[in-house]
This record gives C-alpha cells, structure tokens and sequence, in this order.
C-alpha cells in the first residue's frame, strides 16, 4: 500500500517505552509485536516500526532482531554529547551503533524538563549522533504556558533553528513535534494543530538546509497518540507518523497504530 504523507516519506511509527520493560520484558515485548505485524501481514517498507528502549534492552533486543531477522528498527532515549571520556553513567553514540542502532531520541520534554537539557546540548547531542552514523529523532515542543503567550510554533521552531545549527547538509534526521501539554495527559493536539506546526517546521528546514532536506525530513506529532486517533494526523500533509508514548507499551494498541493505513480512511 502507497504511504499516505507527500514527499515520498516512508512514515515512521515510533514507540518511546521510557523507562519501562526489563531486557528479558523487552525481548517478549518484541517478538510478540513482530508476530502481531507479521500476522496482520503489515508493509514495513510502507510503514516503518521502530522501538526505543532503554538502554540496558539494546543489546538483546539487537540480537533478537539480527537473529530473527525482523524488520523492526530500534532505537535508544537519548546518548552524550560526548564520544567517550570521564562522564560517568553516560552513553556514547559510537556504543549505539555499535549496537546496531537506527536511531536516537534527541530532546525529549522530559529530558529538557527533569535533566536540564538546553537547546544546545540538544544540538550537541544531535551532532554526535550523526557523527556516529545513528539518526537523531530530535524532538521539540511547546509547553501549555508558551501556547498561550506565544502560539503553538514559536517554541518549536525556535528550538528546532537551534538544533539545525549541527546538522551537516545531507543528514539524515527525523524531527518529532510534541507538544509538552499533550504528553501523557490523554488530551492530544488536533489533527490541524499538528500540521500547522509540522508545516511551520518544515518551512524551518528549508530556510536553513533548503528545500530538498524539507521534502525529505520526516515530522512526526507525538501526544497522547491512541490507535483510534491515530489516521488523524496522518491524514495531514506534512505529518510523517508518530512518537508514542504510553500507547507504544501495549503490543496489540502499538501494532494498531503502526497498522493506521487499514482505518486512515475511516
Ligand atoms: C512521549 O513521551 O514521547 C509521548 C508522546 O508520550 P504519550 O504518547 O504517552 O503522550
């Protein structure tokens, strides 16, 4: 089945478990929704599926993909800026793709909020994530507070110029708009919230990485992402699927949502 986004965008559905699931939770987690998928005969070159787990899961969940050959990507929650040294409890990026990992959270709300992470650090990180070949899904948003007294896109673009600052022309890198109020509180954006502010986003990387980098850059929405809400956002033009949060932790809710083409028509 064709994607349904312009630009010829595979979507990406993501799920960020955060801090929940064991390795050996992990390892049942991912063999159940690749036998989900697989099930329902799910097009992973359609729609791609990928899961960020934390750290300690990498490892043996790589080798339950490389094993079983399964199409699912993963990814991790976050890494240093850093490439090695002294900074104790700290993950390099070169050790994520040692692992084999396609991807990196860069700038979670809850990364900025309870570990201080500035706008630069994002950038930082984002840098060293690409150095290292592994492909940062930068994520940006505004609180409820900025909604209010500035709009929607202001913070996120504001926050996205930053981290494009880092970004070498011909990078691959995935941007996730998440508006801070609509993480884990039940009450997502609009489907036309989350276009206007993907748009705006857009719009942002051509200005500074021209349009070429625009058509090709996926923007997800991520908030409060269910699988009956989910053929909403992807209905919008320039969102290119989703990060999931809370829902990303049930098997049969997060292969639904990656399975969003069977209801995007309803
Ligand atoms: C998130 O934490 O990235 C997220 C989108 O969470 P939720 O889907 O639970 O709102």
């Amino acid at each position: 089945m064709a994607s349904v986004t312009t630009g010829g965008r595979t979507p990406l559905i993501a799920g960020n478990w955060k801090m929940n699931l064991n390795h050996l939770q992990a390892i049942a987690f991912v063999q159940k929704l690749a036998w989900s998928l697989k099930d329902a005969r799910h097009d992973f070159g359609a729609v791609e599926v990928a899961v960020f787990p934390p750290f300690t899961d990498l490892r043996s969940v790589q080798t339950l993909v490389s094993g079983d050959k399964l199409q699912i990507a993963y990814g991790a929650q976050d890494v240093s800026q850093h490439a090695s040294g002294a900074f104790t409890g700290e993950i390099a990026a070169p050790f994520l793709a040692q692992l084999d990992c396609a991807y990196v959270i860069i700038g979670h709300s809850e990364r900025r909020t309870l570990h201080g992470e500035t706008d630069e650090i994002v950038a930082a990180k984002t840098a060293a994530a690409i150095g290292a070949g592994v492909v940062p899904l930068i994520c940006v948003g505004e609180t409820a507070e900025d909604l209010e007294t500035r709009g929607a896109s202001a913070v996120p673009v504001a926050q996205l110029k930053v981290a494009l600052a880092s970004i070498p022309k011909g990078s691959d890198f995935v941007v996730a708009y998440e508006p801070v109020w609509a993480i884990g509180s039940g009450q997502a954006a609009t489907p036309e919230q989350a276009q206007q502010v993907a748009k705006a986003l857009r719009d942002t990387i051509a200005e500074h990485l021209g349009d070429e980098a625009a058509a090709a850059t996926r923007i997800l929405y991520g908030g409060s992402v269910k699988a009956d809400n989910i053929a909403g956002f992807m209905r919008q033009a320039d969102v290119d699927g989703a990060l999931v949060g809370g829902a990303s932790l049930d098997v049969e809710g997060f292969s639904a949502i990656a399975r969003y083409q069977k209801h995007v028509g309803v």
